[in-house]
């Protein structure tokens, strides 16, 4: 089977919540893009209630591209404790530890429920499975904690 980066990774050795560059790639026209890990919980010690997560996802998705050029995914990983950003280009992973930092303390202080797209039926695949409330506790716990742009020593943006 291919080998794959994420899983080489020792998930304890790291220190959460931090963005990580996992790597980039080049297309055949040679375009760049970017793979990073934002992990916001330590990994093994507890993970984002689906609903808070899945809210999260959907609030990352605009607030994320409004501070960052270049975006083209955020998803979370199945062990919810994080997401997988893909971008194009090569930004650091100071800039997206900066961005993701504004839009969970967006989250935080001012996202109502109204402002969360995609949240029925036709525009979502599991509309009922959401919670503002709990994405608001794990952002407040994230931005307590600080983001590092480095995921082996504290280097808090
Ligand atoms: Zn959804």
């Amino acid at each position: 089977m291919a080998k794959v980066e994420s899983f080489t990774l020792d998930h304890t050795k790291v220190l959460a919540p931090y963005v990580r560059s996992i790597g980039t790639e080049k297309g055949p026209q040679g375009d760049i893009i970017s793979n990073f890990d934002l992990r916001l919980i330590q990994p093994n010690m507890c993970a984002i209630p689906t609903a808070g997560i899945h809210t999260i996802e959907h609030l990352l998705a605009s607030l994320l591209r409004d501070r960052l050029s270049g975006v083209i995914d955020c998803s979370p990983f199945g062990c919810r404790t994080g997401f997988h950003l893909i971008m194009w280009g090569k930004p650091t992973a100071h800039d997206v530890a900066v961005a993701l930092k504004a839009s969970l303390e967006e989250i935080v202080s001012s996202i109502e429920w109204t402002d969360v797209q995609g949240t029925t039926a036709v525009s979502c695949g599991n509309y009922v499975d959401h919670s503002l409330f709990s994405a608001k506790e794990v952002s407040k716990h994230v931005l307590e904690k600080g983001i590092s742009d480095d995921p082996f020593s504290r280097h808090v943006v």
